[in-house]
């Protein structure tokens, strides 16, 4: 069976003082039954490591160590305390123009340190209106997602880039639809492809929460500004305990 993962991803967020989050967090949800994962800015990963929550950093380089100012390593976030690591993130792919190939070697990167590899994909919306959503969903499947992946290596994180941070949701259909695509094209070409877990993300908050986790083929969320807070957070978590 996939995991079940509420996913938040702090992005250029979080203070020593937004710790005080993760308490109240802890506080609801310390003992849940299933596993929260943060991934807070590289900052505070080290912080959040007394916390009973699984940590993850947002980026990684595709080196283990070198001549690369103001990059991490995937090592260097295992050894914060980090047992994931976000790659593709839509805002990495435009803010910093990264490549399928590149994902692809951060996602291998993260492997040969042990961590677990979110790999984020998503159609814009002129490729949307283009009806061209599922063949970017192939393309990026097919580039950023390595060979040595697996289900407990790998998680697949569908963002419409259009649906992050904007408040617009998909419809149920249209991630039903994207997510049972990514299920056969895990089914394709690997051989434990159906326990892969995929999460859905774009503009999930509590109120829209149930509907998402109720869709086939969603195992969770990632979750940006919702992420931010306790009171924002915990309903998800709680939809998806529930789902
Ligand atoms: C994200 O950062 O991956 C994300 C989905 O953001 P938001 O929940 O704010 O749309």
């Amino acid at each position: 069976m996939p995991r079940k993962i509420p996913a938040g991803n702090w992005k250029m967020n979080g203070l020593q003082s937004t710790l005080s989050e993760l308490k109240t967090l802890e506080d609801k949800h310390g003992d849940a039954d299933i596993a929260i994962l943060i991934c807070p800015p590289f900052t505070l990963i080290s912080a959040c490591e007394d916390t009973p929550f699984d940590i993850g950093g947002q980026d990684c380089h595709t080196a283990e160590s070198g001549a690369h100012t103001g990059d991490i390593s995937a090592e260097m976030l295992a050894d914060a305390g980090a047992s994931y690591v976000l790659v593709g993130h839509s805002e990495r792919r435009t803010d910093h123009g990264e490549t399928d190939a590149l994902i692809a070697a951060k996602a291998q990167a993260a492997y040969n340190a042990g961590l677990i590899a979110v790999i984020c994909i998503g159609e814009t919306l002129q490729e949307r209106e283009a009806g061209k959503t599922l063949d970017v969903i192939d393309t990026q499947l097919a580039g950023s997602v390595p060979d040595k992946a697996d289900a407990q290596n790998t998680v697949i994180a569908y963002e419409p880039v259009w649906a992050i941070g904007t408040g617009k949701v998909p419809t149920t259909a249209q991630i039903a639809d994207v997510h049972a695509h990514i299920r056969r094209r895990l089914q394709d070409r690997f051989t434990d492809g159906a326990e892969f877990t995929l999460l859905y993300g774009g503009s999930v908050k509590g109120s829209n929460a149930a509907d998402i986790f109720a869709v086939p083929n969603v195992d969770g969320a990632l979750v940006g500004g919702a992420s931010l807070t306790a009171a924002d957070f915990s309903p998800i978590i709680v939809a998806l305990e529930s789902a």
